[in-house]
């Protein structure tokens, strides 16, 4: 039929500091009409919350939001002046932040365009399409917003860490009215000491607000605050319980149905208990308030929504390496005595997200593990889980953002990391994961804390090496990993890259190398280097460095030897060997090759953040109104999206 869909792309609109991405649904089609129905009824519940994390964020976000998004309505296809794409540039920015604030650095970012600019638009805009309060005035609404906006020393922060001032008074999330962080701190302290064992999260629900002299707790719960939104969600779990896959799934979706109406955060614990238990299903989500990042005293959820479904590909792919785990340890390396007798594989679950809503979209983790609640994770454990096509979007927008155009210099080099290393770097996350760290054993009497704070970098450097040595067998094409001999030249290729240098862009000049995987990452490229017999070069050409590999065979040889030795420190505890490593090859800095690679990376002009526009999923219907099938489309445009969300989803 002449419904062409159109050649997906990962890469989507970039703006401020911003690349918008794509993900892509894979293997959505091969669901049972039922599973989608699920999956469609869970990405309602997700889009629903969108307007909590927007309050959260800050008391004036959605005032700010409808007034801004208002004038874009009405100017948009109109106005082509530098003033309205201004505007246009800030209503993106609060979008992708859910507010006015960065949503990484978390200071409030300043339109430019002018004051004046905004309230002519406001009074074109009219009343009706504002978001006035009863009796006020378009002037009085910008007079409100107008300091807000643009005023930086007004809620110039949303979430404070300075040492020595209130903390609750100088951010400008919306978690606590007229309380101090005194007061705040006392009140939960209280509600600990009258606790017992496994004590809930106290505070994660609600705000905290003083009024006549009282401080009390308002709840975020069906009928308290947040109701109209809670309800939303509520509407669709109760539908999405109807097609649950299972009676365990059935349960947790009544649990925090039961969780959204009474507030109890009991109800929360119990919830996530029940959570942890559901291992069968193929479709999960995550809909609540649970991180508190975006409190600066910890304590508060910010609302987030993700729906997401076992990624079948990837997960047999760990389970393969996992099963294989004792031939892995069998034919490490390292010295006979330093090896597991009997290893154990870990099977990582790789998922892929459907739907992103609240604290998660559009800039989203690429992993899951939860639940916080310390205690519940001590007595029920977690669940772990990598989101593969979301690092799949990550991993496809490199290919064309430059980079590899401005560090790769031929041709040949270029379309084999552009063909396999996608594959290859998952690969090597798996066998780092389900077999590199749980690989290998101390002496009877070796400290296991014996190389201290060099520790985490040879630690991860074993794992690292591990992956790399194993990318490089036959055993990988031999168990269908890979798809030929040769595919994990690209591995090589791009691991030797960012060790010797494209990591560095992220350090800033005249800073030392720090953090443990970047340290590990530098420690064998550079180690191999030297010790590769010039089977690794660096090479000047036109003035600019690049990295040659002349022969994979003798770097692998070589990956072997380090890891040889990286795992007789490891085992034998030898600190002073660790840390002549580490500090010879991990931390320091060539600055003229620094200056260089910042130098380099620095034209290409690439986005340092990345977020994603969600799929639009529409139900198929039959003519009694029954889901038959859902269907995915990519095409809707970043702005289209979030006016949608912004009418159709509209709660508070
Ligand atoms: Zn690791």
């Amino acid at each position: 039929m002449g419904n062409q869909q159109p050649a997906f792309s990962f890469v989507d609109e970039k703006f401020a500091d911003i690349q918008m991405l794509r993900y892509r649904l894979n293997g959505f089609e091969q669901l049972s009409t039922r599973q989608k129905t699920l999956v469609y009824c869970l990405a309602e519940a997700t889009l629903y919350g969108r307007d909590i994390t927007f309050d959260q964020y800050g008391k004036y976000n959605l005032k700010i939001r409808k007034t801004i998004e208002a004038v874009y309505r009405l100017g948009k296809g109109n106005d082509s002046s530098e003033q309205f794409l201004q505007l246009s540039s800030y209503l993106k920015r609060i979008w992708f932040s859910n507010g006015i604030h960065h949503h990484y650095g978390c200071m409030k970012f300043i339109p430019s365009f002018s004051p004046r600019f905004l309230l002519q638009y406001m009074e074109k805009v009219g009343e009706k399409d504002l978001p006035l309060e009863e009796g006020q005035t378009i002037n009085q609404l910008f007079q409100e917003l107008q300091p807000v906006i643009f005023n930086p020393e007004v809620l110039p922060k949303r979430v404070n860490k300075e040492d020595g001032v209130d903390l609750v008074k100088t951010s400008a999330c919306n978690f606590y009215e007229q309380v101090s962080q005194q007061e705040v701190e006392s009140f939960y302290q209280e509600k600990k000491n009258g606790g017992g064992k496994n004590q809930p999260s106290w505070g994660l629900n609600s705000t905290l607000v003083k009024e006549n002299g009282v401080i009390q707790e308002k709840t975020w719960k069906a009928d308290g605050k947040y109701g109209e939104a809670i309800r939303k969600i509520i509407f669709w779990l109760n539908k999405a319980a109807e097609v649950a896959e299972n009676e365990q799934q059935k349960k947790v979706i009544a649990k925090l149905v039961r969780f959204y109406r009474s507030g109890n955060l009991e109800d929360f614990d119990d919830y996530s208990i029940e959570w942890l238990e559901d291992k069968q299903s193929n479709i999960d989500f995550i809909n609540g308030f649970i991180e508190v990042y975006g409190d600066p005293l910890g304590m508060k959820g910010t609302w987030e929504g993700i729906v997401e479904y076992v990624d079948v590909e990837a997960t047999k792919r760990t389970k393969t390496i996992s099963d294989h785990a004792q031939w892995f340890e069998d034919h490490s390396p390292v010295d006979p005595r330093f090896r597991k007798k009997q290893v154990k594989g870990v099977s990582a679950n790789v998922i892929c997200a459907a739907m992103l809503g609240g604290e998660e979209y559009p800039a989203s983790a690429i992993g899951i593990n939860l639940p916080n609640a310390e205690w519940i994770r001590e007595q029920y454990g977690s669940k772990s889980v990598t989101i593969g096509n979301l690092t799949e979007a990550y991993s496809q927008a490199a290919k064309g953002s430059g980079m590899r155009q401005e560090f790769i210099d031929d041709e040949q080099t270029i379309s084999m990391v552009d063909e396999y290393d996608h594959l290859c770097d998952d690969l090597h996350t798996d066998l780092h994961e389900c077999l590199g760290h749980g690989s290998g054993q101390l002496l009877p009497d070796t400290d296991p804390d014996a190389l201290k704070a060099y520790g985490n970098t040879i630690e991860e450097a074993r794992a690292d090496l591990f992956a790399l040595y194993f990318l490089a067998d036959g055993k990988m094409v031999e168990l269908g990993l890979l798809p030929n001999n040769e595919a994990f030249h690209a591995q090589y290729y791009s691991y030797m890259l960012n060790g010797l240098m494209t990591q560095l862009t992220r350090i800033s000049k005249g800073h030392d190398i720090e953090e443990a995987h970047m340290r590990n990452r530098a420690l064998i490229a550079y180690w191999t280097l030297q010790h590769a017999d010039g089977a690794v070069r660096m090479v000047k050409r036109n003035g600019k460095t690049f990295v040659d590999i002349h022969d994979y065979n003798a770097l692998r040889d070589c990956f072997a030897c380090l890891l040889r030795e990286i795992q007789r420190i490891k085992s034998e505890g030898d600190f002073d060997a660790a840390r002549q490593l580490v500090e010879t090859y991990a931390v320091k800095v060539d600055p003229v090759l620094h200056d260089e690679v910042l130098q380099r990376f620095g034209k290409l002009n690439l986005a340092p953040y990345k977020g994603f526009v969600n799929p639009v999923l529409l139900p198929v219907l039959d003519e009694r109104g029954e889901i038959i099938d859902v269907s995915v489309d990519y095409s809707e445009p970043y702005d289209e999206q979030m006016l949608r969300y912004s009418s159709q989803y509209a709660t508070l």
